[in-house]
């Protein structure tokens, strides 16, 4: 069984807190889910730290990579 972490995000849009399920297997990539508040697409980009913790930060669709 894979442990899943619970992080909080805010949206860049409206700028809600979400709480989102992270998966240790999904670090490095990048995925689009809309805001449950604002239903306006979020990029969410997982990265894992130093200590292994996985880290998110949030993009609007304008966000260039
Ligand atoms: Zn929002």
């Amino acid at each position: 069984m894979t442990p899943m972490q619970q992080e909080k995000v805010s949206c860049p849009y409206c700028g809600e807190i979400i709480e989102v399920l992270l998966n240790d297997e999904e670090a490095g990539q990048h995925y689009i889910e809309d805001c449950q508040v604002c239903c306006r697409p979020i990029t969410f980009s997982l990265s894992l730290g130093f200590d292994g913790q996985l880290l998110v930060s949030v993009h609007d669709e304008n966000d260039a990579f």
